[in-house]
């Protein structure tokens, strides 16, 4: 649960300047009200020029040459390294693989860690909120394995439904895999507790944190996750980088994920030795470029401090909240808005999402419409399809007013006031 701070000081129009994309006018009139955060957020200058300086001054490949560019760029890829490590507050660079984002990460520990630990009878324990990436890559694991996969249920109110570990958390179960923050209901979840309860009961936990770590200083040490998993382009980075954090020992243990160049100690006709951490988990030509600019992100997160930048964001959803109320007919999704992070997805009475959205850009205005790549949690919450208004830094309490007036236009259309 996030506490509101007196956010008077915070204004969002002086960090929109270092976005170029902000200033974007739609359909030749209205200005681009970006509400898309959840799925992707926009890159400031600083992060744009850190790419185009890197390709145009430092670029070469990591770690193999002899050469002062190679050296360079080595040296500007284990920098943004170290920042992920530090931001994170991991104890070592070896504890921090860089992969390609959430999706990968998760795919990572499904297949290393699955493969090697889990057998026919285990299980994997996930929970009704779901987004995809933290679904389909166990249920993989258990046709390759036989291992089954349990729900942790959630209530109505889209909160997890805590008492159930008593009955699914047993001696049975490997691996505890669940969100930080749902990228739907924006529920902001007990991840202490459950990691205390899931390593009581002798198993693994993995905390996919693509909600989590754009938006607020992650507790590492207070999580105590075995696993930590997220994306740089949530967090005003480039796409085509993430970070898999894991416990040095665990993922020491572990065997390689994919096998090429990088990866190995030595190869030989008859086999290979892997590399040491982190290297064994970055086979082939990692994304350079785009780690040193999710390395200027961290930069750029950190100077306006990621206190700040939460309670900016409590302060649009609690107006989110009242504005959708004023409009009426509408269905918010989730929990009240302080056990929430800046997601606010909702139904509109007899309107399909996709119009909804449709008419909202129209006024300019980007949210998502669908099931946001979590069907299971759509149809535990008997909805089809909702619409998303995901915020950031960036974003002002004038968006949120331009919500409700083309929510109200919305309603004229189909004839519902
Ligand atoms: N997990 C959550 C909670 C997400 O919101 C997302 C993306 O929306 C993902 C995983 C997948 O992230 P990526 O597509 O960057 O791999």
């Amino acid at each position: 649960m996030t506490t509101v701070p007196d956010v008077a000081t915070f204004d969002p129009e002086i960090y929109r300047a270092d976005f170029p994309i902000l200033s974007t006018v739609l359909h030749g009139r209205v200005p681009l009200a970006y509400l898309d955060n959840a799925a992707t957020t926009q890159r400031p200058r600083q992060v744009i020029d850190a790419l185009v300086n890197t390709y145009e001054k430092h670029y070469a490949n990591v770690h193999r040459g002899i050469h002062w560019l190679s050296d360079q760029s080595t040296d500007l890829y284990e920098e943004a390294r170290e920042n992920v490590r530090d931001f994170l507050g991991a104890e070592t660079r070896e504890e921090i693989i860089f992969t390609r984002g959430t999706t990968e990460s998760i795919n990572l520990i499904a297949r290393s860690w699955g493969d090697w630990q889990v057998r026919e009878g285990d299980e994997i324990l996930l929970t009704e909120m779901e987004h995809h990436s933290n679904i389909v890559p166990w249920q993989q694991l258990s046709q390759r394995t036989g291992c089954r996969i349990r729900f942790l249920p959630i209530t109505d109110e889209g909160e997890i439904e805590l008492s159930a570990l008593d009955t699914l958390l047993t001696e049975r179960t490997k691996m505890v895999s669940l969100t930080a923050v749902s990228n739907v209901l924006g529920t902001v979840n007990p991840v202490e507790e459950i990691t205390r309860r899931a390593h009581a009961a002798g198993a693994l936990v993995t905390v996919d944190a693509a909600q989590a770590v754009p938006h607020q200083t992650v507790p590492l040490r207070e999580w105590d996750a075995d696993f930590v998993v997220f994306s740089g382009h949530k967090m005003l980075g480039p796409s085509g980088i993430g970070v898999l954090y894991g416990r040095a020992e665990l993922l020491d243990a572990m065997p390689p994920f994919m096998g090429g160049g990088s990866m190995i100690q030595r190869v030989t006709l008859e086999g290979y030795e892997p590399a040491d951490l982190p290297a064994k988990f970055e086979a082939g030509t990692p994304s350079i470029v785009p780690a040193i600019g999710l390395g200027t992100a961290i930069n750029y997160l950190r100077n306006i401090g990621l206190e700040a930048i939460q309670a900016h964001e409590q302060r649009l959803t609690q107006r989110a909240h009242e504005v959708l109320a004023e409009v009426g007919g509408v269905q918010l999704l989730g929990p009240a808005q302080e056990k929430k992070a800046g997601i606010v997805s909702f139904v509109m009475d007899g309107i399909h999402a996709h119009d909804v959205a449709q008419i909202l850009d129209r006024h300019g205005i980007a949210v998502r419409a669908g099931h946001h790549c979590a069907m299971p949690l759509h149809k535990r919450l008997r909805v089809s399809a909702s619409t998303r208004a995901s915020f950031y830094l960036y974003n002002t309490l004038e968006e949120v007013e331009r919500i409700g007036e083309a929510l109200h236009d919305l309603k004229h259309i189909f004839r519902r006031e």
